[in-house]
Parts: structure tokens; sequence; C-alpha cells
């Protein structure tokens, strides 16, 4: 049995948080001869999964790599200790720039290909080459999460059945998911989809729980109680809009401000975007300003309004989807945390007097 057809019977998904199946990409990949890139840069905030794989599995992880493709680049953020252990097997480091949009599937084919590691508009699938928007050559590159890689090699040595023995049969596999936060045990997890969110929490030491956060920047959050109740799975998560995405779940404690959280994440983005389309130079920042001064209490209701307006207007517009990504993980907060949210709007979050308090 071919390779893409072994993937395709076991269901594989990137690992990623696009859950493209990975069986098509390859198809595609071994059409045009595309190089691969595996990408071990953890570029979503809170997810430390591929350095795992990395420290953990770089044997089984090579052979992945091998199956899939003659030309491998390791994409690593620079000066990271993953870089330096894929250094050390000898193995050819493509370093990226430790910033949040570098390390997205076009921006490491444009850093490939001797650009600057920032996301490209194109007309055509990176795996299929072509050129991108200012007529730059791209050979075909596959690119592929560091546990997406790891889990080829592992269907390749157990077969399809094996992985099916894990998750559901619409969410296939085993997966990892990193629990940060509020937990006393932060850290990698092996999981699957299916169990309860419960067991995920517990695992970590998890007790006090406003929200969760899932996906960082590019997923949405639940409250503490819904949270408790929840699937990890995309079926489980769907009634909240939200995907498993790149598997980070990240705990907010009952004594954390989730407008503030909101907040300091819009200004992180603000700052990470590579700058060069519209919603990033101009929706971005305004959405942070605006979160800042709700965070502060001096947010007239009126402008609200205008936040909601705001936040519809940046999905789709970028060359990447860093602001859609934005977009609905503000939206998602000021929705799961609507009682914080109208409780700044009146002056009367007891969280945020304590920190006026603490600063007079
Ligand atoms: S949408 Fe934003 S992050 Fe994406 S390429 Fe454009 S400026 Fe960069």
């Amino acid at each position: 049995m071919s390779l893409v057809a072994l993937l395709d019977d076991a269901g594989l998904t990137g690992r990623g948080g696009a859950r493209f199946p990975t069986s098509i990409k390859l198809k595609s990949a071994l059409e045009t001869g595309a190089d691969l890139i595996v990408n071990a840069c953890d570029g979503e905030i809170g997810v430390h999964k591929d350095a795992l794989v990395v420290a953990e599995h770089l044997d089984a992880l090579q052979h992945g790599a091998d199956l899939l493709a003659r030309r491998v680049q390791w994409a690593a953020h620079r000066g990271s200790a993953t870089e330096r252990r894929l250094r050390n097997a000898g193995l050819r480091v493509l370093p990226v720039p430790s910033r949040y949009v570098a390390s997205e599937e076009s921006a490491l084919v444009s850093l490939l290909h001797g650009g600057r590691a920032r996301p490209i508009m194109r007309q055509a699938p990176i795996s299929t080459g072509g050129k991108d928007a200012q007529g730059r050559r791209l050979r075909p590159t596959l690119v592929l999460n560091a546990e997406t890689v790891w889990r080829v090699s592992q269907i390749e040595r157990h077969g399809a059945a094996w992985f099916r023995g894990y998750g559901t049969a619409e969410e296939p596999g085993p997966r990892l998911v990193t629990m940060g936060g509020n937990v006393d045990r932060p850290g990698v997890y092996d999981s699957e989809a299916g169990v309860p969110m419960r067991d995920l929490l517990e695992a970590a030491g998890a007790v006090d729980v406003r929200g969760v956060g899932i996906s960082g920047m590019s997923g949405g959050w639940l409250r503490g109680r819904d949270a408790w109740a929840a699937t990890w799975s995309d079926a489980g998560l769907a009634p909240y809009g939200i995907p498993t995405g790149t598997g980070a779940v990240h705990v907010l404690g009952r004594s954390a401000c989730p407008v503030d959280h909101l907040a300091q994440i819009a200004t992180f983005a603000a700052g990470e975007s590579a700058g060069q389309c519209g919603p990033c130079m101009f929706g971005v920042p305004a959405v942070a300003s605006q979160l800042e001064r709700l965070a502060d209490g001096v947010l007239p209701a009126e402008e609200m309004l205008d936040l909601h307006h705001r936040l519809g207007m940046l999905p789709g517009r970028g060359a990447c989807r860093f602001p859609d990504g934005v977009s609905r993980f503000v939206a998602s907060g000021l929705r799961t945390f609507s009682a914080e949210v109208d409780a700044h709007l009146a002056g009367e979050c007891v969280l945020m007097q304590e920190r006026a308090g603490a600063t007079r």
C-alpha cells in the first residue's frame, strides 16, 4: 500500500491546527516532487508539543521525514533548544525569527527561498510551487508540523488500525495537548479526541478555573463550568465555536481578570504581525487599544459596538489568517466573559479596582 493510501486509511490530519488531511497534501507534494519543511517552531502561544517531539522522538521523526521527501529542512526558532537539538543531530535547520507569524506555512516557504519570514500572497497551494504575488518563483514545498511527521512514522510502523484505535471515528489518532496557565503540572500530555476535558484539567492539576482558552490566539474561550463538562474534540467544542486546533489549553484562574488577559494578548498580537496588510496595520492595534481601555474601565459603553464592528472587519483581508484568528479569539473572549465585560463598562470589576488600588 502506498504511503498516501495508508495515511488516508488512518485519517491523519495536520497536528499544527488546521486539521487538513495529510494524505491530500502528500499526494499533491509527491506529484510535484516537493521539498519538505518540518515545522518544529511551536508558533502558537502556549504550545510546546513540537519541542517535546524533537527532544524525545527525534529518530522516529527523522524516519517520518525520510518517508515524505528526499530534501528536508527543519524549521526551528533561532536560538531555541529545539534548534540546537536538530543541529546536533546533523540536520539542515532553517532558523526562524521568534515572531508569531514567522512560522506560518507561507512565511517558512518565503524564508526557505531567501525572503523574509513573512506570510506571502500566492496564487496556488504552497505544495504546487508556482509564483508568489511578486512574481518570485517558489519550489513546490510541503510544510508539515513536527507532530504530524512523527505520526506519519508511527502509522508506517504500527498501521492505520493502530492509529484509529485512538480518538473517534471522525477525529482519529493520538494527539498531544499542551496544558498551561493556572495549573499545578503544566506540560505536554498524550491525549485523543473524545476524552472528557475534566480528565485533562485534573491531570494538569487545575482546580480554580474561571475560564479556559483553547488553541492560543487561533482559538477561543470556554467558561470554567463549561470546560469541566465539555468533551475534548472538534465536535465536542463545536457548540462553543472553538476548534481543538493546536491543542493548547490555557487555564485562567479566578484571581485573573479575563478582560485584562484579552487586552494583553491583543496588545501582543498588535506587535507581532508582519505589518504588511491593512487589518494588521490598523485593525488589530485599534482593537488592542480599545481592549486596553476596557480593561482600565475607561471605554465608553457606546464604543463596544465599534469594537465588535472592527472585529467583524478583520477576517479574510490579510495575506494570512492571523487577523482572522485574532478576531475569533477576542470575540469569543468578549462573549464568554460578558459578565466581566459588563462589570468593566460599569466600573464595577473588583479585580480592576484592586489593581488600581495597588498602583496608587
Ligand atoms: S495578515 Fe497580518 S500577519 Fe498576515 S501577512 Fe498580513 S500583516 Fe502579516
